[in-house]
């Protein structure tokens, strides 16, 4: 049998198809378009497959040969199909995290919070609890006249208690107000007891002072009623120490004077520090200042209209500086009020 001479046709076809596959396949940029090229060569229908079943009429050893090299040109074509895969899948994740599209995978931007300045915290602290024991909350303004602020609180004009509070005057006769007390006279005036208030705010004093603040924030807490007592008010200032500043906290009363109180007491907690053992916050003493308070004078409660011979009642007000100092180991109260982003950003 003479063996024919295997057909350079074929053969070329061959070479052909599989260079026209492969430019194909390079491309090719979706999955989906790569499995059309793939079934167009080599899929049961596609070129090579037809080439393969042309080879039918061919000398069998030329059929061989032919058969062996359309084989290997399938296996080629399979070869640059699945690497053309593996570059699609690595283009398509390139793409996705060069940020058109969002990976969410990734740590997210930290959003910066913003916080509650300090003494505003102790504000809503303080509110919360005296809310918790039946006060109601009474406002005033800060600008005050001098009658709520000095007389009507038992300060008459030229008394020497005056000085106690160094006041910046406004024209007209006003003053902005040196204590919360004028909320008291605003608060009693035109209602009658039983009654218990707190008033919170800004109060002014010309004290300019690097360890004090011409500014600075008070709360002011009063009650009235037939059988107000002294005791009632000791009660109220201990459950206060103890929610501020933790249970077990000791007060001390010295005896003192205000004009609008009789009697009067200062006002001292234990240094939360040492337990009263004496350190530097305290200045050895183990004990640290707090506030005012007394029973209301019964001429204040005469001013406001309230029978002082029926009734009675007490009050009390401190700076709330105080409190946020403690808390954060604030060394200055001007701190709390500069506007230092550095120093807020560290509470
Ligand atoms: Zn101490």
């Amino acid at each position: 049998m003479n063996a024919r001479p295997e057909s350079p046709d074929q053969l070329e076809h061959l070479r052909s198809l599989e260079q026209e596959a492969r430019r194909e396949i390079s491309e090719t940029d979706a999955p989906q378009a790569l499995v059309e090229v793939r079934a167009r060569y080599l899929g049961r229908k596609g070129s090579v497959s037809d080439l393969l079943r042309s080879l039918g009429g061919l000398e069998p050893t030329e059929r061989a040969r032919m058969g062996k090299a359309a084989n290997e040109a399938k296996a080629r074509i399979e070869e640059w199909v699945r690497q053309r895969r593996t570059e699609i899948d690595q283009e398509q994740r390139e793409h996705a995290l060069s940020g058109r599209c969002q990976d969410v995978t990734l740590p997210g931007v930290p959003f910066v919070r913003g916080r509650l300045h300090p003494v505003t915290r102790v504000v809503r602290e303080v509110v919360e609890f005296f809310v918790s024991m039946g006060f109601t909350l009474e406002e005033g303004p800060e600008v005050e006249t001098d009658y709520n602020n000095f007389e009507a609180l038992n300060f008459p004009p030229d008394h020497p208690a005056r000085d106690m509070q160094d006041t910046f005057f406004v024209e007209g006769g006003h003053v902005l107000r040196t204590h919360t007390s004028p909320v008291q006279i605003r608060a009693m005036t035109g209602r009658q007891p039983p009654f218990r208030f707190i008033a919170i705010g800004r109060v002014y004093r010309h004290d300019l002072s690097p360890r004090h603040s011409p500014m600075f924030q008070q709360v002011e807490g009063f009650m009235v009623d037939e059988h107000t007592t002294f005791a009632d008010l000791k009660g109220v200032l201990y459950a206060f120490a103890e929610h501020m500043m933790g249970s077990g906290t000791d007060l001390r009363f010295r005896s003192s004077y205000f004009p609008f109180t009789e009697p009067s007491a200062e006002l001292d907690f234990q240094c939360v520090l040492c337990k009263g053992q004496g350190c530097a916050t305290c200045s050895q003493s183990g004990w640290i200042e707090w506030g005012g308070c007394g029973m209301i004078h019964p001429q204040v409660l005469e001013n406001c209209g309230i029978d002082a011979a029926r009734y009675q009642g007490f009050a009390f007000g401190m700076g709330l500086e105080r409190s946020a100092m403690n808390r954060h180991s604030i060394p200055h109260i001007r701190l709390l009020y500069d506007g230092d982003v550095r120093v807020l950003e560290q509470l």
